[in-house]
């Protein structure tokens, strides 16, 4: 369904983006670039502590990850081994005309009447024929019939040489020498071949709004046949028809769309000096191929074992073919990704004598015996956490399991978790239904099996405690676990396209290998999208309420309702009046006494009242303004503050001593 054009709510939310800094478009002196946004300096301040909150969440706050750092630009067998060159596509269609591309899923409804054409035909080529036939009849007639014939050639299938010359030997041997009748067919022959030659078979249509006349459509056809190298093109087949809601059209040119085709979403580029298909690489569409790529790295290097993670941020690129809804979906952008890699349910039983699936989960402290259910439902539910730690309350977001039919091939779950844009569409009960922020997928051991397959170098891993536990199994339970871990490598060869003997030789090797406590580690993937949650976070903080200004007079306000945890701006630091020397100093001397420790705003300009609502609006939590009561204008106040909470606008007199554990507390 086509997403409402206009959305009030966005505009404002947009408007203010830029007012105060927060996105711009990019270039925007050049006229823009269609998919790229720039994080102005208070953007740059939310996006800065939002990836410092994931990551330290993701690994400094825990034993089981690591971080990696990798490059944009790898090896173009890395995008081949994960599937992205073959598979990493849109299906979009084409204007035949202005050539601008439209996701297929998401072209716009439109009506009207289209105005259709099954091809065209050269008029400098008719006109020749017509000068050598000399029609007896009058010109019109002739000239139509020709058009006629025209059309025919245009909308059948051309003789192949062959059937072309089997015809004429029939023709000569049937016409038995009667020269005259030969030469009729042969020139008849002839002057298909010109007009096939000279016309162009492309059926071509324009939907005209009500009200415009067909005129305008046939200017349009010429247009596109003459850039089909027909110059004054003779229109053939020309049909109106009534078109209501049809998504057949392209929403500016109206002109029809071609068939959907796959377009794949990576940007090329080259490496080093030579351009060739060689040195052709790509601009990451995801971070988490690198994490797969140097798995075997960290693992050597890093004191951890499965299960544990590897976290990465970064930047990635897609060339998507609509980019919209301002920069929920650009065409660079950055990710968070984790890649948590996990014991085959196989060797978690080996070990632990039974599997726990999610729908036994006592707790979510992470268990020995736990499986992938098990690990899924845990990243699903510490990643809601997370988003609720930085303000977006659980009501906000949606947890979206994928259906079976939408699951990619190897996937065995997937939740995407969702936030209600203001843009997202609406259900029918008029609810927002929500929008990607994050997908958690348990992907089985797919990836690091195609790495193992493509690379040639090996991808598992030896756990002790598996040969170990092995060993001291029945045969009836080794036997079930080996042949349910090989049938389950026997599937992953075969979907990938591994021949039948080969991909059983495998598995059975690699069901070896499991007795001996070697396996693939699968893997739990929480990947999310840093500006998609910027996105959310400024869309979860805007309100307007009411407020009283400096004269009790009671105005709207607009106030981004920021968690301290991810506000750009931590606190402003007011002194009272600017061109009091003592109040300035004391100011000065608060402001830094707090900024080894947060980022601090410090303001002298204006009243304070107004001060105050720039600082609403672009989200500081806390006020700090500085007086005359400060300096000891009443002496039980001496070297107190006044400290003004964002939401609510009530104050607090705080002694300044207390002040940085008491804003301490507040944004960690
Ligand atoms: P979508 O279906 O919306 O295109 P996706 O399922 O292709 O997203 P993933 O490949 O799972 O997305 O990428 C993980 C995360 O990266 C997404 O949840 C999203 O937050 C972010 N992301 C993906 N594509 C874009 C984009 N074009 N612009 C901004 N963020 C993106």
């Amino acid at each position: 369904m086509a997403e409402p054009k206009e959305n009030p709510l966005m505009e404002k939310i947009v408007s203010l983006c830029k007012r105060r800094g927060f996105i711009f478009q990019s270039s925007e002196i050049y006229g823009g670039i269609n998919g790229f946004w720039d994080y102005g300096p208070l953007g740059a301040e939310l996006k800065r502590n939002v990836k410092e909150l994931w990551w330290n969440t993701m690994t400094r706050q825990r034993d089981d990850v690591v971080g990696l750092e990798a490059t944009i630009i790898m090896h173009p067998h890395i995008w081949k081994a994960s599937g992205h060159v073959d598979t990493f596509a849109d299906m979009m269609r084409e204007c035949p005309l202005t050539k601008k591309r439209v996701r297929a899923d998401q072209v716009e409804e439109q009506s009207g009447t289209a105005i259709s054409f099954v091809g065209c035909v050269s008029k400098q080529t008719l006109d020749s024929i017509l000068v050598v036939l000399q029609p007896t009849e009058q010109d019109d007639a002739g000239r139509n019939a020709l058009v006629k014939w025209a059309t025919h050639i245009v909308t059948t299938e051309s003789m192949p040489l062959e059937q072309q010359k089997a015809l004429a030997e029939k023709i000569m041997s049937e016409t038995k020498g009667d020269v005259k009748k030969a030469a009729n067919v042969v020139l008849q022959m002839h002057v298909t071949q010109m007009l096939r030659d000279n016309s162009c078979r492309e059926p071509f249509a324009v939907l005209l709004a009500a009200g415009k006349p067909p005129e305008s459509a046939r200017k349009i056809a010429a247009e596109f046949y003459g850039a089909r190298g027909i110059n004054e093109p003779i229109l053939l087949g020309e049909q109106a028809a009534k078109v209501e809601n049809s998504p057949d059209f392209h929403p500016e040119s109206r002109v029809r769309l071609g068939d959907p085709r796959p377009f794949n979403l990576m940007y090329k580029t080259q490496n080093g000096p030579v351009e060739s298909d060689e040195n052709v690489v790509y601009l990451r569409p995801e971070t988490a191929q690198a994490i797969f790529a140097q798995f075997k790295n960290v693992l050597d290097s890093s004191r951890v074992k499965v299960p544990f993670g590897i976290a990465q941020i970064g930047k990635a690129f897609r060339n998507e073919v609509t980019p919209r809804n301002f920069t929920f979906r650009s065409r660079e952008f950055e990710q968070m990704e984790l890649e948590f890699f996990i014991k085959p349910d196989e060797a978690v039983e080996a070990i632990s004598g039974s599997v726990t699936s999610a729908s036994q989960l006592a707790t979510l402290d992470p268990q020995p015996n736990w499986g992938w259910e098990a690990w899924h439902k845990y990243w699903v539910e510490e990643r809601i956490k997370f988003y609720e730690g930085i303000g977006l309350p659980r009501t906000t977001l949606v947890e979206y399991w994928q259906k079976p039919e939408e699951l990619a091939h190897y996937a065995r779950a997937t939740v995407d978790i969702l936030f209600k844009f203001p843009f997202s569409k609406r259900d029918a009960q008029g609810e927002l239904m929500g929008e990607e922020l994050e997908g958690i997928a348990a992907r089985s051991d797919f990836d690091l099996s195609q790495h193992e397959r493509f690379s040639g170098k090996p991808m598992g891993v030896f756990d002790e405690e598996l040969r170990a536990a092995w060993g001291k199994l029945d045969d009836a339970k080794k036997a079930e676990l080996a042949k349910r871990y090989h049938d389950a490598r026997l599937k992953y060869f075969i979907k990938t396209g591994v021949e039948q003997a080969k991909a059983e030789k495998d598995a059975k090797e690699d069901a070896d290998g499991l007795a001996k406590g070697q396996y693939i580690p699968h893997v739990i993937e929480p990947s999310a999208g840093v500006d998609r949650l910027i996105l959310a976070l400024i869309c979860n903080a805007y309100y307007e309420d009411q407020m009283p200004d400096e004269k009790g007079k009671m105005e709207t306000r607009v106030v981004m309702k920021f968690h301290p945890r991810v506000a750009p701006i931590k606190v402003a630091v007011l002194p009272l009046l600017k061109n009091k020397p003592d109040l300035v100093k004391k100011a000065l001397m608060v402001r830094d006494l707090l900024r080894p420790h947060m980022n601090v705003f410090y303001d002298d300009g204006g009243a304070i009242g107004r001060r105050y609502r720039r600082q609403d609006e672009i989200g500081t939590p806390f006020c700090v303004t500085v007086d005359f009561d400060t300096l000891g204008e009443k002496p039980e106040l001496l070297d107190t503050v006044t400290l003004r909470y964002r939401d609510d606008g009530k104050q607090d007199r705080v002694k300044i001593s207390d002040l940085l554990p008491r804003l301490l507390e507040k944004i960690r």
